[in-house]
């Protein structure tokens, strides 16, 4: 598999998706989107060749979804995480039929923020990427080793049994995209290597291959991400499994955000 999976780079557009975690009011919002926006215009960058996504807190999502339609933005719209039911006694919950409702077409699952800090573990990811999938989004399923587990295990082991768990029941024509994380990475300034992300994101293809298709292994794409920045993204996308990002922190800061979305550009791939 992984090789004709890897041959089929071309046919996965590359993805860069920015996860604001509990940052940015509806407001702020607002003013980020609009200014990415003019920012990628006016730097002539061609929409389509990578599709870009924002990922806002669930009090952000009306306001960025009313300014994408009203101003044809072409961004995809993210939400950071879904309920694994559908409505009902669950405080605090969002249901995927909400967001769905709100335009929202990627949905973070299993990030390891919320796994740590939440306690949600592989049972918890895999009902919700079921729920995803039910109201019709595509999960972004996040997996990771810790720096524990990097040491334990190597990089590959936790990321497999995760994903594998993550799609125990989906059926094989799912749209999913897979992001490798390792935990060790976020937030920390130390980012992987492009060849340990290379390495894990070719076992995490190989998971695709194994448990949905080669046809599922071929088109879905695997994301890096953990202090990416406008420095290093060029490097990781040339790895033939990396079809992307999903940047924490720089997705804060405009120019920076948006120079990774044109890595193309500035540094040449
Ligand atoms: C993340 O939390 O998904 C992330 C990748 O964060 P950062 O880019 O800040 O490391």
């Amino acid at each position: 598999m992984s090789s004709s999976a890897t041959q089929n780079r071309s046919s996965r557009t590359p993805l860069i998706a920015g996860n604001w975690k509990m940052n940015l009011d509806h407001l702020q919002a607002v003013a980020t989107v609009q200014k990415l926006h003019w920012t990628l215009k006016d730097a002539g960058h061609e929409t389509g060749s990578v599709q870009v996504a924002v990922f806002p807190p669930f009090t952000d999502i009306r306001s960025v979804q009313t300014l994408i339609d009203a101003d044809k933005i072409p961004f995809e719209l993210g939400a950071q995480d879904l309920s694994a039911y559908d409505s009902g006694a669950y405080t605090g919950e969002v249901s995927g039929a909400f967001l769905a409702k709100l335009g929202v077409g990627l949905v973070i699952i299993g990030h390891s923020e919320r796994r740590a800090y939440h306690h949600e573990g592989d049972d918890v990811v895999g009902a919700k990427v079921k729920a995803a999938l039910k109201h019709g989004l595509t999960p972004v399923i996040c997996v990771g080793e810790t720096a524990e587990d990097l040491e334990r295990f190597g990089g590959s082991a936790v990321p497999v049994s995760q994903l594998e768990k993550a799609l125990e029941g989906v059926p094989a024509s799912a749209d999913i995209v897979v992001a490798y994380e390792p935990v060790w990475a976020i937030g920390s300034g130390q980012a992987a290597t492009p060849a340990q992300a290379q390495e894990v994101a070719a076992a995490l293809r190989g998971v695709l291959a194994r448990v949905l298709d080669d046809d599922a292994a071929a088109r879905t794409r695997i994301l890096y991400g953990g202090s990416v920045k406008s420095s290093n993204i060029a490097s990781f996308m040339r790895e033939p499994d990396v079809d992307g990002a999903l940047v924490g922190g720089a997705s804060l800061v405009v120019d920076e955000f948006a120079a990774i979305v044109r890595y193309q550009k500035h540094v040449g791939v």
